[in-house]
């Protein structure tokens, strides 16, 4: 995908994941010591491949992070530790917890940990400043858009991260991402900059169903999101909370 990144996916498609959870491989070229990103569901076969991907380049896995602890990316994180013997770091959630703003270095390979909470409160993203990518766990997705996991996930601070993302477009530090689901985003900026007007859009048209007398947030979904598939309106009933929460704040 990058020079520094190769991604592994794992077989759990579905609505929510898209074509399945992406796990990335990172390393400094002709460097042995791997950083994996997500291992994913407790999905042994997954597991297995992902060390085998490794071992047999020659090289082991020195760290595992994660970019949230929603299941689809973190459930496998014990059993892969028990496979590779690696330390596992994240935030919260029992992880020896990231930094702000903390460098990782691994290998020669050089990590910028970078907390862009919204989609869950613990979620983080993970630049890597030789490639201009970002890995972006689910707060941007590589097709369609993302779920801000009420009442974990804020949309206050989702929208804080969006542009916090897009400042790093801006100043060329990230130039495309590597997401947690779905293809490489080749065009970071452009990406970045259509959720920001789609999180807009979408909390206007929330507005004006509460404001025709929308009751619920159901009443609300079946009117704002009549677009998207029925197998996802669960996950946008979350967003919804969320957006009505943020109405409700900045009334
Ligand atoms: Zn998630």
């Amino acid at each position: 995908m990058t020079e520094r990144a190769e991604c592994v996916l794992c077989p759990n498609p579905s609505p929510m994941t898209l074509d399945g959870t992406n796990t990335w491989l990172l390393a400094e070229p002709g460097s042995d010591e791997v950083v994996v990103v997500d291992p994913g569901p407790l999905d042994e076969a997954h597991l297995q491949h992902v060390v085998r991907r490794v071992s047999e380049s020659g090289r082991r896995v020195a760290l595992t992070l994660l970019t949230h602890g929603h299941a689809d990316h973190a459930e496998g994180v014990g059993r892969f530790a028990e496979l590779t013997g690696a330390p596992v770091r994240g935030f919260g959630r029992g992880h020896d917890d990231l930094r702000a703003g903390e460098t990782v270095r691994v290998g020669g390979l050089e990590i910028l940990a970078a907390p862009t909470p919204g989609h869950t409160s613990d979620s983080f993203s993970f630049v890597l400043p030789a490639d201009n990518t970002l890995l972006t766990g689910d707060t941007v997705l590589g097709r369609g858009t993302t779920v801000v996991a009420w009442p974990d996930g804020s949309l206050e601070a989702y929208l804080a991260s969006l542009e916090h993302i897009e400042a790093l477009t801006r100043a060329g530090e990230v130039t495309s991402l590597l997401p947690g689901h779905g293809p490489f985003v080749a065009d970071a900026a452009a990406t970045v900059t259509f959720y920001l007007k789609h999180r807009a859009e979408r909390l206007e048209q929330v507005r004006e169903a509460v404001a025709r007398g929308a009751q619920t947030a159901y009443d609300v979904v079946e009117q704002v999101y009549a677009d998207v598939p029925r197998s996802v309106w669960p996950a946008a009933e979350l967003s919804v909370r969320a957006q009505l929460d943020y109405l409700r704040a900045h009334a």
